[in-house]
């Protein structure tokens, strides 16, 4: 992932919001980066973009060698397929779905067969230590469950890279801290993971933590050496 200059102005009547100005990033396979900073500062904004959801109003963004600033919808999306997992504060999961539908979602769209999908839902929800609630609804499971149900259904297609924003944010400590060690693992089997944080724990899972204000990166750390202590 390589941003250059990448900005986000929003129009609403009269009002001119700049939500990101200009913002360099570089961020390599397999990295674990930790976005942090207030309220407002652009954090969804840039993960929006980071993820193909919504373009820049300028500026240049190279996702996976292809520059990708200027597409249409339709081709964000084909190109977000199998490549982006998402993964919600608030979980995200569809209510009328059942646990294996949900994670099964993602390979529909991208017209795997019926026998192939069940095979990979199997596979990641037991990864996940889901399979015995594959038959239960949203509603019926916990918190953290629910959150394991969302990280299955982003890492079903075996994305290079996961976005998750707030991922510990309605969990408990016990919880939160099952989710970070989830995606540690999986950062450890070579999936990039950006994450959105206002946890200093949770960003202290991470190799580096980019600090946003007002729409600028204003401080870049890296945490990586600390995990080897
Ligand atoms: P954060 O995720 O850090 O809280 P956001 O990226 O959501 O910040 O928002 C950054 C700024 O852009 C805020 O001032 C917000 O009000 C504005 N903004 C975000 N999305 C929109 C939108 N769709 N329309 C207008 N303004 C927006
Ligand atoms: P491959 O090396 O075969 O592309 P990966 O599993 O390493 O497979 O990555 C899968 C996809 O994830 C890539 O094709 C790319 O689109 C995306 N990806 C992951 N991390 C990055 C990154 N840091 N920059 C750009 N694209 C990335």
């Amino acid at each position: 992932i390589n941003t250059v200059n990448l900005s986000k102005v929003f129009r609403t009547d009269e009002i001119e919001t700049l939500a990101l100005n200009s913002v360099n990033l570089k961020i390599n396979k397999g990295e674990f980066v930790a976005i942090m900073g207030p309220s407002g500062c652009g954090k969804s904004t840039l993960m929006n973009i980071l993820g193909l959801l919504d373009n820049p109003s300028e500026g240049q963004y190279t996702f996976d060698n292809t520059e990708v600033a200027g597409l249409k919808e339709g081709q964000r999306t084909d190109l977000r397929k199998g490549n982006i997992g998402f993964v919600f504060q608030s979980f995200n999961l569809i209510d009328e779905l059942n646990v294996f539908e949900n994670v099964e979602m993602p390979l529909v769209y991208q017209r795997i067969s019926s026998k192939t999908r069940k095979e990979m839902v199997n596979k990641v929800l037991e990864r996940m230590n889901m399979s015995h609630r594959a038959k239960h609804y949203p509603q019926q499971l916990s918190g953290g469950q629910q959150q394991r149900v969302a990280i299955a259904r982003a890492v079903v297609s075996n994305p290079g890279l996961i976005l998750a924003d707030e991922p510990t944010g309605n969990l408990d400590s016990k919880n939160g801290q099952e989710v970070m060690e989830l995606l540690t693992e999986l950062n450890r089997e070579g999936t990039t993971i950006i994450m959105v944080t206002h946890s200093i724990q949770d960003a202290g899972y991470a190799h580096r933590i980019i600090n946003l204000f007002d729409g600028k990166v204003v401080m870049e750390e890296s945490l990586v050496g600390e995990h080897s202590l």
